[in-house]
């Protein structure tokens, strides 16, 4: 069985990261609780065509987090990283 890929890298979620976190995510690393894969943000797997934005562990496919924009609210999942190291900015 071929599957499509069907997602982009983590780049592609940049812009709503940083609108939220107030610094370039792309840079920042976490770890996948599914299979313990450390990653920049910039090498998961971005899919931004469901209603959101969800990042994918690219060890193991597992959701690592969920980014969606309702017009008074943003809601952010998280549950999928163990942790999340983002750098200070110089
Ligand atoms: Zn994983």
């Amino acid at each position: 069985m071929t599957q499509m890929p069907g997602f982009l890298d983590g780049n592609a979620a940049a812009g709503d990261l940083q609108t939220l976190f107030g610094t370039d995510m792309t840079m920042a690393s976490g770890r996948c609780r599914g299979c313990g894969e450390q990653m920049l943000l910039a090498q998961t797997h971005a899919y931004l065509d469901g209603p959101g934005t969800v990042l994918r562990c690219p060890g193991c496919e597992g959701v690592l987090m969920r980014l969606v924009r309702t017009p008074s609210e943003t809601w952010l999942d998280a549950g999928g990283l163990a942790h999340l190291r983002i750098p200070t900015p110089a």
